[in-house]
């Protein structure tokens, strides 16, 4: 009895080490007919195909709100000094108008795909302090709570991150600068590294950041080779812009 026990215990144990790497797809699933990079149909279409997350970039206006764009600007408008109704105003190339994160959180709840957020690295410190307390207080509203992770360049916005959000809450540190061991020591859920981090400047990281526990995502792999090679390393999650690329390679 007790060894059946062990045996189960063995293979459970096992199958979690075993646990399959998840979709994330960059910007959502943009590259696909009628969407646009941070679209609320590039969302859409990454629940569609069955993502694990859709990721997504975030910026405060001036005036308090929180709009998803990647690039600081956007046809001449920059989000952190614009108001809400320039911002509002933008269109994207598929057609819809630049989403607010509210409008964003409304579309994902309908969906199943996680919503995996970057606070943008602002100009201003203090508006990007901001921009993270709106950003928990909307997704709080929302009750989406366990259904976003976080991810961001700058450290000060991953540390206010780990101390404010609601525990359990995954948090992760793209600037692949920092070592497993100090990423371990502040609580971040673990690093969101560039993939030259892992492939040439630190390929003994993975073993470490898996030894000491905290989950590894990588972006933005779109090689196939290189696809192979972090899905054979069994990182947590990939970050692509080839999300059906990876869905089929991860079925092989
Ligand atoms: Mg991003």
């Amino acid at each position: 009895m007790k060894r059946t026990y062990l045996i189960t215990l063995c293979l459970l144990a096992s199958l979690f080490s075993m646990a399959q790497t998840q979709v994330v797809a960059h910007r959502g699933y943009w590259r696909t007919e009628g969407s646009a990079q941070n679209s609320l149909a590039s969302y859409r279409h990454a629940d569609r195909i069955g993502c694990y997350g859709s990721e997504i970039d975030v910026w405060i206006t001036r005036d308090g709100t929180v709009m998803v764009n990647h690039d600081p600007g956007y046809k001449g408008v920059v989000l952190e000094t614009a108001t809400t109704s320039e911002a509002k105003a933008l269109v994207l190339s598929n057609g819809e108008h630049m989403p607010t994160l509210e409008e964003y959180l409304q579309t994902a709840k309908k969906g199943k795909a996680k919503l995996v957020i970057e606070i943008k690295t602002h100009k201003d410190l203090w508006r990007q302090n901001v921009c993270v307390d709106k950003v928990l207080e909307l997704v709080k509203k929302y009750k989406m709570t366990k259904r976003v992770d976080y991810i961001a360049f700058s450290y000060a916005a991953v540390l206010r991150l780990i101390e404010k959000a609601p525990k359990g809450t995954e948090v992760y540190y793209l600037s692949g600068d920092k070592s497993p061991a100090e990423l371990k020591a502040v609580g971040c859920t673990g690093p969101d590294y560039n993939e030259n981090v892992f492939l040439t400047k630190h390929p003994e990281w993975l073993n470490e950041f898996k030894q000491l526990g905290l989950k590894i995502n990588v972006w933005t792999v779109d090689s196939e080779e290189n696809l192979r090679y972090f899905i054979k390393n069994g990182v947590e999650f990939i970050t692509t812009n080839e999300p059906e690329l990876l869905q089929k390679l991860l079925k092989e």
